[in-house]
């Protein structure tokens, strides 16, 4: 094998859900067709004028996105999630007119994710930064998935937020535990918005 190929594939294999049999596949893919090209470069392309939003964390090119400079938008309501795929779930359901936080995932000790890897501070200036220059936050509604990581992870952000004046909501979920926000249908959505409950710090 010329190390070539095994770097090649051995960069496929760390892509998530990927094992070492589709990175084979997925490497003559890219080496057989022009696409290999396309994907290579629009990588690299991504990587250098994509960065984090400063406020809500979607991967943008400048540093706001244009949702977090949509003023149409209620700054007094933030939906915190883990990743930019329920951001899209949450807007196709067209049930939102607040503003997003993207945490960066959830808490997972078992991987060694703590809240320091998260987007947590962040959130957390947020909302004091809000409260100074009277647009104060009035509500956060917590949107991580209902798995067991999700869930500690919305428990930990009530506490944290307890000390604020800021009402703390957890979706209303009308899916089974351990399902995704992701793959939800926009109804399914709109009634875990709708349906929406006070979510208690322990
Ligand atoms: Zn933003």
């Amino acid at each position: 094998m010329s190390p070539s190929w095994i770097r090649l594939v051995s960069s496929l294999k760390r892509l998530p859900g990927v094992g070492p049999r589709m990175a084979e596949r997925l490497a003559l893919f890219v080496l057989r067709s022009s696409d290999g090209e396309e994907l290579a470069q629009a990588v690299l392309d991504a990587r250098q004028k994509l960065s984090r939003c400063e406020t809500c964390g979607v991967f943008t090119e400048g540093t706001a996105c244009r949702r977090c400079q949509d003023d149409s938008r209620d700054p007094g309501v933030i939906c915190v999630i883990e990743e930019v795929g329920d951001l899209d779930a949450i807007e196709r359901s067209g049930s939102f007119r607040g503003r997003y936080h993207i945490l960066g995932g959830v808490l997972s000790p078992l991987d060694g994710i703590g809240p320091g890897q998260l987007r947590i501070d962040s959130l957390l200036k947020r909302v004091k930064a809000s409260a100074s220059n009277g647009r104060s936050v009035k509500e956060i509604i917590v949107a991580t998935n209902p798995t067991v990581e999700g869930e500690a992870t919305a428990s930990y952000l009530a506490r944290l937020l307890r000390p604020f004046e800021v009402r703390v909501t957890r979706l209303g979920y009308g899916m089974p535990s351990g399902a995704s926000l992701e793959y939800a249908d926009e109804l399914t959505v709109t009634r875990a918005l709708e349906g929406r409950q006070e979510l208690a710090a322990e």
